[in-house]
């Protein structure tokens, strides 16, 4: 990684070797190569300028290192600075509560929410030890609540038996129920999605939301659409008090350019990245694993 963007900021910066510090008009001149990268990396056009403009101060006038070329210290500073933007450590699920605890999965529909819901279950329920249940609220999307059920006996997780007709804020209660009486360490709820952000999904949601007392709301976008995602990050999180975003089919070719916009538009941690279609694609998000695809 830091040899295509050190490629292109070493005609920048060969004619700084041998002076003492970086200059401001070299720094600014490497940091439209910066800007190129990052916005072919699909990072919104606000975060980078801000970005841009924190890095530029952090690297004028620092001294050139005599062990790296002047093009390699700039990458180090923009990857340190990336990495620190995306959050710097992993940050897992805090789930350290009177069980059950909580988890509310919301997103549009297709960003693999119900997916990435079996997911997170069977990884609680292996690694963590956790007896988990999982319950389907979408009572839009037909066979939505079945699929849910199919992906819990493949993942060996329980699931919340099936009562055709009620709806969404009654199956939280009755999950919630169930989930107290047979002593559930977790309950995972996937909410309706719907193919646009809309005002009566976002209702959907907050009413859930009262009912459930979630400890994590999770919202799953889709790392393929870019700018979209980060659109939908934003909406989502002027409504409902997210605690962390997933992203998923980081497996694609996204360039993870979106998981910097998300925390910058976000404010929360992204807590995990789909790797795949298989109930065992799923990582805890790694800062700097992104900031090196990010910086290509
Ligand atoms: P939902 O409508 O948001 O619940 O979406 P689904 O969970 O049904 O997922 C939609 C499609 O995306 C399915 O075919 C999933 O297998 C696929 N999918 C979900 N997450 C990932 C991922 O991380 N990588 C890949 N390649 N596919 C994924």
């Amino acid at each position: 990684m830091f040899e295509s963007l050190s490629e292109r900021l070493g005609g920048v910066f060969d004619r700084l070797r041998g002076r003492g510090a970086l200059n401001e008009s070299d720094v600014r001149e490497a940091m439209r190569e910066v800007r190129v990268a990052l916005l072919e990396a699909d990072v919104a056009l606000p975060v980078v300028r801000q970005f841009v403009e924190k890095v530029t101060e952090q690297a004028v006038g620092q001294q050139v290192l005599r062990s790296v070329t002047p093009g390699q210290q700039v990458v180090k500073i923009v990857n340190d600075a990336l990495v620190e933007m995306l959050g710097s450590e992993a940050s897992d699920l805090n789930l350290d509560v009177t069980p059950p605890a909580i988890v509310m999965m919301v997103g549009l529909q297709g960003s693999g929410k119900t997916t990435t819901t079996a997911k997170i279950a069977k990884r609680l329920s292996e690694k963590g030890r956790k007896k988990v249940m999982m319950a389907s609220l979408d009572v839009n999307r037909p066979a939505a609540q079945e699929q849910l059920a199919v992906l819990g006996t493949q993942a060996s997780v329980a699931t919340l038996p099936i009562v055709t007709g009620q709806q969404p804020v009654d199956i939280a209660r009755r999950a919630l129920q169930a989930a107290k009486l047979q002593g559930f360490d977790v309950l995972m709820l996937d909410t309706a999605g719907r193919l646009h952000v809309d005002q009566a999904l976002m209702e959907e949601m907050k009413a859930v939301a009262a009912v459930a007392e979630p400890e994590e709301i999770l919202l799953v976008v889709d790392a393929l659409t870019g700018q979209d995602a980060v659109n939908v990050a934003k909406s989502f999180s002027e409504q409902v008090a997210l605690t962390g975003v997933v992203l998923t089919r980081m497996d694609g070719d996204a360039r993870g350019g979106a998981a910097l916009s998300m925390r910058a538009v976000t404010g929360k941690p992204i807590k995990f990245v789909g790797t795949g279609e298989k109930l065992d694609g799923i990582e805890l998000f790694q800062p700097a694993r992104v900031a090196g695809r990010i910086l290509g």
